[in-house]
């Protein structure tokens, strides 16, 4: 289903003059990471296969790569992110082998109502596709825009679970091309325009109007919730891609200018477990902002979002979804050792 270019990551290990390797994967991708394991330890460079779950680039191995002896990480299934990072890093995004054409002419009628004028947005998964869809929808006479997006993503038109800068741009409506709710979610809620998820594996589409009115709901009920919570924990994370901490900071003060007693707590992996035993009323998760909002069934305690702390505390009426926006690019900015893009 994926498609893993093992001849361009070795010609890249060559070009770095990398021998000892450590390959970093998501879950959906460990048989691939092991093939590819296989595939370099046959042309002599010794590998190693990072265990740790990984969701996202904002979380590379780098550090322990180094700490390892390595001197280079693979980190398999996303696309670069600016970090700064300890060993070069080769990020191979999984892009999908499926036409997502069938799926665009299946659901033309239901696209034509988001107006003539039309934004084009995707996960990291199908962007080699993205240019295909523009051009079959400008046959088909849509108006087709693709946002460039901010410095936290990697090409034009991708949108990440907390970045939905590429979607911000003029149009009528947004056409999400991808899998999962959580994406075309994100994108409805952070630019409030009619969205609708196209899936190019099962040639479904949905609006997500509903979907999002479903969760906002669900967001005040925990919001409801804290709102006799005496005491916070503000969890931020360790992670490189998600230490947010002056929005951590910030949202420390707020919640004791307030009134409320707050505690900042570090993690790496944040699940409800983990905190079980500090004796705070509610949480606060200032780091990936799929955790409270994808897990919180699994949280004994209310848990909320940076945003919806403003809400609690009745700064602010307004829903808004908690995004990481990149940082602005500075020219003298270093932009880390990673190769980009290898695969695309
Ligand atoms: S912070 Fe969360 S949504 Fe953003 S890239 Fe990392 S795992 Fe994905």
């Amino acid at each position: 289903m994926y498609v893993i270019p093992l001849e361009e990551i070795l010609a890249e290990l060559r070009r770095l003059n990398a021998n000892r390797v450590l390959i970093q994967s998501p879950e959906g991708l460990r048989r691939e990471a092991e093939e590819l394991a296989s595939f370099l330890e046959d042309r002599g460079l010794e590998v190693t296969l990072y265990g740790e779950v990984n969701y996202g680039a904002c979380d590379p191995a780098d550090l322990e790569a180094k700490r390892l002896g390595c001197d280079a990480l693979i980190h398999l299934g996303h696309s670069y992110m600016t970090l700064h990072l300890e060993v070069p890093t080769i990020f191979v995004p999984a892009f999908s082998r499926v036409d997502v054409i069938p799926s665009l002419k299946k659901n033309l009628e239901e696209i034509r109502k988001l107006g003539k004028k039309i934004a084009l947005v995707t996960t990291a998964q199908h962007i080699h596709k993205l240019e295909d869809a523009k051009n079959f929808l400008e046959t088909n006479g849509f108006e087709v825009v693709i946002g460039r997006g901010d410095s936290r993503v990697s090409w034009p038109g991708q949108v990440l679970g907390c970045n939905f800068s590429s979607a911000r741009v003029k149009a009528e409506g947004i056409l999400f091309i991808g899998s999962g709710y959580f994406h075309p979610l994100g994108v409805a809620l952070a630019t409030k325009k009619p969205t609708l998820a196209v899936n190019p594996h099962t040639g479904d589409a949905i609006w997500m109007a509903k979907e999002a009115e479903r969760i906002i709901r669900r967001r005040w009920a925990q919001i409801a919730k804290a709102i006799d919570a005496k005491s916070f924990g503000v969890i931020v994370s360790t992670k490189k891609g998600q230490l947010r901490l002056a929005e951590a900071k910030r949202t420390l003060e707020l919640l004791r200018e307030h009134g409320k007693k707050a505690r900042l707590i570090a993690m790496d992996h944040i699940s409800y477990p983990q905190v079980e035993g500090f004796p705070f009323d509610a949480y606060v998760v200032v780091a990936c902002p799929r955790v409270p909002i994808d897990d919180y069934e699994n949280w004994g305690k209310p848990v909320l979002t940076p945003r919806e702390v403003e809400l609690l505390l009745g700064l602010t009426d307004e829903y808004k979804f908690d995004e990481i926006l990149g940082a602005e690019r500075r020219e003298d900015e270093p932009l880390g050792i990673a190769v980009h893009g290898v695969g695309k």
